[in-house]
């Protein structure tokens, strides 16, 4: 069992044996479950929050008589976590921020976390970005290149403070671009990145602070596109909104740059919430869209994404135009080990693929407190398959069915 002291240094305790979890259950470490800590995972003290021992399921609050805390992993992208970590809260423990906390042990002196692969696409390696200096000098001769356009002005922020990967990879000509467009959204998620309300939790990235002109999106699209072998360039980015309120804009953009090339995939990231205006971007020449979900099930949906002026009907309507019109379409599935592999949960998953066989599905990790989560939208324990379970299950079901990480480029259609 792995455990902080309350400045945040990593033990191994020398007699307890670490529990993971599994929606609000406990469960044994199995072997099988485990792999390495990834390469460019990060750690995380989970504040007043207890380690629970694998034997009893009991806390372990104390180590020699000084008070100790749970810690939690981070994974790197493309690893989908199988467990949470066990712990148990204090009374007065503040809600945990917006990261996808996985299990941690360790096995003899190294740090093992219950994940798998899920993508072997490396345009997230870490050792891919350790390379500060290229970047900058890239980003000097690129600001250079466009000096008006306020949208590379925007992936120069991200790039550089808020560390995202996909930015970086613009600036530095390779796989998928982000191409942040809007600044409202007509969800509330509880789990938004860029916008939280009365929640108490801090977001990760703030929204683009002014919305780029079709002019100046197409510029940054065919910047990219032009470069790059298979080339991505995505709407629907961490540090905006939501996308399809600007598509009309949006498809003025897409039309610009299909005017000059067909080369590159132009992808969408969306709430799916208006068929109509997705349509319009369909038809200007959008290539491929992934919609999000945290879950099949309406009411588990709605108390997530709290819709303002669109139901979750409209959703499965944009998903079903999109298949009709035979762009590549994914489903942007947000995993939480316990809820999403629960009985009732897989059951939904089934019916719904049955009716949208999407191209694929991308597990993401969900990155909340799962209390808050599993408390917030109500969800009642019940017996969950397994992670590892479930993707079998899914790829035995529908073998035609990718699962991943990352939003593929056209050629791999
Ligand atoms: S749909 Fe996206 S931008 Fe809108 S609230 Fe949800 S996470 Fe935030």
């Amino acid at each position: 069992m792995a455990f902080c002291d309350s400045d945040g240094a990593i033990y191994k305790h020398p007699a307890a044996i670490a529990a993971f979890r599994s929606g609000r259950r406990f469960v044994a470490v199995e072997q099988e479950e485990l792999l390495p800590l990834p390469d460019g995972s990060t750690l995380y003290v989970l504040p007043e929050r207890f380690p629970v021992e694998g034997r009893s399921f009991k806390p372990v609050s104390n180590f020699n008589g000084n008070k100790i805390l749970a810690v939690a992993a981070f994974l790197s992208s493309g690893y989908l976590r199988t467990y949470l970590p066990a712990y148990v809260k204090n009374a007065n423990a503040p809600l945990l921020s917006l990261w996808a906390y996985c299990g941690l042990v360790f096995a003899g002196d190294d740090f093992y976390v219950p994940a798998m692969r899920i993508d072997s696409d490396p345009r997230s390696d870490p050792a891919l970005h350790r390379n500060d200096g290229e970047l900058f000098k890239t980003i000097k001769a690129i600001r250079k290149e466009y000096p008006g356009n306020s949208l590379v002005k925007q992936l120069i922020t991200c790039s550089t403070q808020y560390g995202c990967l996909c930015a970086r990879n613009f600036f530095l000509s390779r796989y998928e671009a982000p191409v942040p467009t809007t600044r409202t959204c007509n969800a509330l998620c509880l789990g938004c990145f860029s916008f939280q309300k009365d929640s108490g939790i801090h977001v990760s990235q703030y929204r683009l602070a002014k919305e780029p002109s079709p002019e100046e999106i197409a510029q940054v699209m065919l910047h990219h596109i032009e470069r790059v072998d298979r080339a991505v360039v995505s709407f629907g980015q961490g540090c905006e909104g939501e996308p399809l309120m600007r598509a009309k804009d949006i498809a003025q953009a897409i039309k610009l740059v299909r005017k000059k090339t067909n080369r590159g995939t132009i992808h969408m990231n969306t709430n799916g919430s208006k068929p109509d205006a997705l349509t319009m971007c369909i038809d200007a020449g959008l290539d491929s869209v992934r919609v999000s979900l945290n879950s099949p099930t309406e009411e588990y949906y709605t108390r997530y994404y709290r819709p303002k002026n669109y139901y979750f009907n409209d959703v499965l309507q944009s998903i079903a135009l999109a298949c009709k019109a035979c762009i590549f379409v994914s489903l942007n599935l947000f995993f939480l080990p316990g809820f999403t592999d629960a009985e009732s949960e897989v059951k939904n998953l089934f019916s719904f693929l049955d009716r949208f066989p999407v191209d694929m599905i991308q597990t993401r990790n969900l990155n909340i407190d799962p209390d808050y989560y599993l408390d917030t939208i109500g969800f009642v324990d019940e017996p969950a398959l397994g992670i590892r379970n479930l993707l079998a299950t899914v790829q035995g079901r529908y073998p035609d069915m990718r699962l991943g990480y990352y939003n593929p480029p056209k050629e791999s259609f």
